[in-house]
């Protein structure tokens, strides 16, 4: 997209609006317009974070192509050039995605967001802001989740002692799994186990173990 020569959304009221959306993060006008400010030569979303432009030192684009096209160079917190769905951010989630399935096999379960990072070969401070952007969350926050959700499974669908439920779902040790557990759940995995069966649940002898559970020494990882 060219404007050369056109005023970009010359209409003061709008470009109000728009000025709001940046001083409010505003997420609904994210990949509407872009905000160059003419102090910085910097443009960005109206998600930034920054420090808030004045209303007269804006100016307001429709893409960031626009932007770039004035002489803006794009924001490096709130990265314009990679707002969802465009090339770029679609090249940044195909990383983010391949960091999941490393991290559904147990990669930061023992091994740390550098080593990750190394595996993807990029730097693990741009792996943490590609899980910020794509996930809304850290790498080890997105290993978490996953080894609670594994225990919860194991919990209900198996009677393994807790040690074991711990040990199955990636976490170091029961100490740190009970940790873990009571700061989401809000009480002890035990207790939630049987919240959940409630009355009437079968005895231990007549479970079987669900498909796709593997025997505990070959999860245990040193
Ligand atoms: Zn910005």
């Amino acid at each position: 997209m060219v404007f050369i020569g056109m005023a970009p959304f010359a209409d003061a009221k709008q470009n109000r609006i728009f000025h709001n959306a940046l001083l409010n993060r505003d997420k609904r006008y994210d990949g509407l317009v872009f905000i160059g400010v003419k102090t910085t030569g910097i443009y960005c979303r109206t998600i930034c974070p920054a420090r808030k432009a004045k209303f007269e030192n804006c100016n307001f684009y429709r893409s960031a192509t626009e932007a770039e096209l004035k002489g803006f160079r794009p924001c490096k917190r709130c990265r314009p050039d990679a707002i969802p769905h465009s090339p770029a951010w679609i090249g940044t989630q195909a990383t983010v995605n391949r960091a999941m399935r490393l991290i559904d096999d147990g990669a930061l379960d023992s091994g740390s967001v550098d080593d990750l990072a190394d595996r993807l070969g990029v730097s693990s401070r741009h792996l943490r802001r590609l899980f910020e952007e794509h996930m809304g969350a850290a790498p080890h926050q997105v290993a978490q989740t996953k080894r609670l959700h594994r225990a919860r499974n194991l919990l209900i669908e198996t009677n393994l002692p807790i040690i074991d439920v711990a040990l199955k779902a990636g976490f170091g040790s029961v100490r740190r799994f009970n940790h873990c557990f009571k700061d989401q759940y809000k009480m002890s995995p035990g207790l939630w186990r049987k919240d959940r069966r409630g009355v009437g649940w079968r005895a231990a002898e007549d479970l079987v173990e669900p498909r796709g559970i593997e025997p505990l020494t070959s999860t245990l990882r040193t």
